[in-house]
């Protein structure tokens, strides 16, 4: 392994002196700024309409007029004189897809989760973690949301656990914003800070009193990434133990983001091995609500469902992650069958590699399945909600997005069926769920926003963004001294 992991920096250094990997980042503030295009007015016409409202279902040959971000009209022949016609033969229209879960950071450390416990995804993101500066922070966001926008992917849930100072948060809100999409930015504990230490709760109170400028007009919310009551500690070689959080420190941390009206999100009962009756905790400390998203899941309890169930509370799994840490199996439907909203997240592509929206509503799926013995159990249709409507409503948005209809704001995508991997038009549900690929989506609306249209990105650079964080990535492991 150690000879690999030589090697593995000779080939680095020898493509760097060829001239292959930028070694010197561009300084901040020198980056060529798209700014994002105008909310025009649109009619997408004769498109396969999947409006995932229960109440409308599907729209063979449907138009879709969009207006200054805002959904007008969702039917058959409309019309719409003044408005620019986006042909929609051969293509799915349906709303943008809703990540529930991201500590976005992380891209810029993609596929680093190594081979040998010390070089695992806890202790690579941590002892890297600790020297990121905020155009770091910044590199890998901006890389994140434009992976995300390419992938249709109109939402984001960035679970920020790396806020080492106000600068490092203002970085990464800066990054979210030139992207242009929407989603949740939730303040969280930096990497490595002791149990003993609330987050930044200043600084969140700060950020909360001036949000108008930081929310992008409305596109952006504020939220707290909550350790809970206990949270994951890892040596330097590795080992990870959980360590409770201290009384006075979790419930300041809750009690602040209360009192400010502040969603909490939380890491729990993340698998049978290592992390269990955190949720029963949490319940009999009075701490479950509505507002509250319970991350992974894993090893719950029967009881622990009802629970949430009654609280109100949200779920978010991340199957890739999941599976491939070995924390165990997601398992949606004991929670879809409680009636718990359940949306579906990305977590990190440190371990996860990519962040592809239509796998993790596959694998979800197929998770499902195999865990019941039953080819029937999760249906694609209902994968597709999670990956929608349902999403939207475990954040609490669904008022706004996550699915067609007149009033809601115009967060949608287009994926082009005459791909060779997808071909035949047979159940679209079907086709999009296990089918189709981030490269077949065509068009990307978000906020009424053209972000990506005939398969390119519209508002930023993307060789750019891709040689900053090479960049960014090369200098920060340089003074981690990792390899
Ligand atoms: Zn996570």
């Amino acid at each position: 392994m150690l000879m690999q992991r030589r090697s593995r920096r000779a080939f680095l250094r020898a493509a760097a002196a060829l001239g292959t990997l930028p070694l010197i980042a561009p300084a901040l503030g020198q980056q060529q700024k798209k700014k994002l295009p105008a909310r025009g007015e649109v009619l997408i016409r004769n498109a396969y309409v999947m409006t995932m409202d229960s109440a409308t279902g599907d729209i063979a040959g449907g138009d879709l007029h969009i207006r200054a971000g805002e959904i007008i009209a969702v039917g058959k022949g409309l019309k719409a004189a003044k408005a620019t016609v986006i042909d929609g033969r051969g293509m799915i229209v349906l709303p943008g897809l809703i990540e529930t879960h991201w500590h976005m950071w992380n891209t810029l450390l993609r596929s680093m989760s190594g081979d040998e416990r010390k070089y695992g995804y806890f202790p690579t993101s941590a002892g890297i973690g600790r020297h990121f500066l905020p155009k770091d922070m910044y590199a890998g966001t901006r890389l994140a949301a434009t992976e995300a926008l390419n992938a249709g992917i109109t939402t984001v849930h960035d679970w920020c656990h790396n806020p080492r100072t106000p600068e490092h948060a203002e970085e990464n809100l800066r990054a979210l914003r030139e992207s242009g999409i929407r989603g949740r930015f939730s303040y969280g504990p930096a990497r490595g800070i002791p149990v003993t230490e609330t987050v930044n709760l200043a600084d969140i109170q700060r950020l909360k009193g001036a949000w108008d400028q930081y929310s992008n007009e409305g596109l952006l919310t504020l939220g707290v990434a909550w350790r809970g009551v206990q949270y994951a500690v890892t040596s330097p070689d590795g080992k990870m133990e959980f360590k409770a959080i201290p009384e006075e420190v979790y419930r300041k941390e809750y009690d602040t983001a209360r009192s400010l009206g502040i969603p909490l999100s939380a890491h729990v009962n993340i698998g049978p091995k290592i992390d269990y009756g955190h949720v029963a905790a949490l319940d009999k400390l009075g701490l479950l609500y509505k507002d509250l998203q319970l991350i992974h899941m894993i090893s719950t309890t029967p009881e622990e469902v009802q629970m949430v169930a009654k609280s109100g509370a949200s779920v978010s799994f991340s199957p890739y992650t999941e599976l491939r840490i070995g924390f165990g199996l997601p398992n949606a439907s004991q929670f879809l069958d409680a009636g718990v909203p359940v949306g579906l997240s990305v977590d990190t592509t440190t371990l996860s590699g990519d962040a592809n929206m239509f796998a993790i509503m596959k694998a979800v799926q197929n998770v499902d399945n195999a865990v019941a013995y039953n080819e029937f159990k999760l249906t694609a249709r209902r994968a597709l909600e999670i990956g929608t409507i349902l999403g939207a409503k475990s954040l609490g948005m669904d008022d706004r997005i996550g699915s067609l209809v007149k009033g809601k704001r115009a967060d949608l995508i287009m994926v082009n069926t005459r791909h060779p991997n997808l071909g035949v038009f047979t159940d679209p549900a079907h086709m999009i769920v296990e089918a189709a690929q981030p490269a077949n989506v065509e068009l990307v609306m978000v906020d009424g926003r053209i972000l990506k249209e005939r398969g390119r990105l519209t508002a930023v650079d993307v060789k750019q963004v891709v040689a900053e964080a090479d960049a960014a990535n090369a200098a920060v492991r340089k003074r981690a001294n990792w390899w």
